[in-house]
């Protein structure tokens, strides 16, 4: 048991920070847990590949291994590409996508913003047009030392969580208005 808050923060600051849950887990972070608490192997994340597995062993004083291939292959970094001229406007891959690395709006074409882009792929799946491919990275992502691209991608995902529990906060709070207007209403009636 290698439990305590600071040691899945420090392995979690090696892990790539795509949350692309190739290693059966939701992000990053729950990995990060599950490796503290000794409940799962270090070589379970393709995108960090060996070098991110030699890290963690390092961290953990543990031998390092290979990468176990059934949870994927380690890949050439990529980015995502949205076939503009394809694109409806669904907005399904801006959902998707947990570092806010697309741009577009209802009904408008989407495009991707390359620097932001951390290759996860999750957005692939989501687009009904199959407009979206992978590319080989520009030289400025790959430039990027991978702890320097891993602090930015944990950057934008932490915004975006933040983004998402103000939206629904101010959803709950909107319908817990709308609910008090009608209640109010209805006792008017009376
Ligand atoms: S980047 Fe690695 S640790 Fe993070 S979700 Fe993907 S496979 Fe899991
Ligand atoms: S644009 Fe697609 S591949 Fe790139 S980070 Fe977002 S979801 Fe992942
Ligand atoms: S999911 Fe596909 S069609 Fe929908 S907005 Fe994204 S790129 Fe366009």
């Amino acid at each position: 048991m290698f439990e305590s808050p600071t040691l899945i923060d420090q392995i979690n600051a090696l892990l790539p920070q795509t949350q692309c849950g190739q290693c059966s887990f939701q992000g990053c972070r729950p990995y990060a847990e599950a490796i503290a608490s000794g409940a799962e192997d270090i070589n379970q994340c393709p995108p960090g590949g060996d070098e991110g597995i030699r890290d963690l062993a390092d961290l953990l004083g543990i031998p390092s291994k290979p990468l176990n291939t059934k949870f994927g292959v380690h890949k050439p970094a990529s980015v995502a590409f949205i076939i503009e001229e394809d694109c409806i406007g669904c907005t399904k891959c801006i959902a998707a996508c947990p570092v806010d690395a697309i741009l577009g709006a209802a009904k408008l074409m989407h495009t991707v913003i390359a620097a932001e882009c951390t290759g996860c792929e999750l957005c692939i799946a989501p687009c009904p047009v199959d407009c979206i491919v992978m590319q080989p990275a520009p030289p400025s992502n790959t430039e990027r030392s991978r702890a320097q691209k891993s602090a930015q991608a944990k950057r934008r995902y932490d915004a975006r969580c933040l983004r998402k529990e103000k939206e629904e906060a101010e959803k709950a709070e909107r319908a817990k208005k709308k609910k008090l207007a009608l209640l109010k209403m209805q006792g008017a009636k009376k």
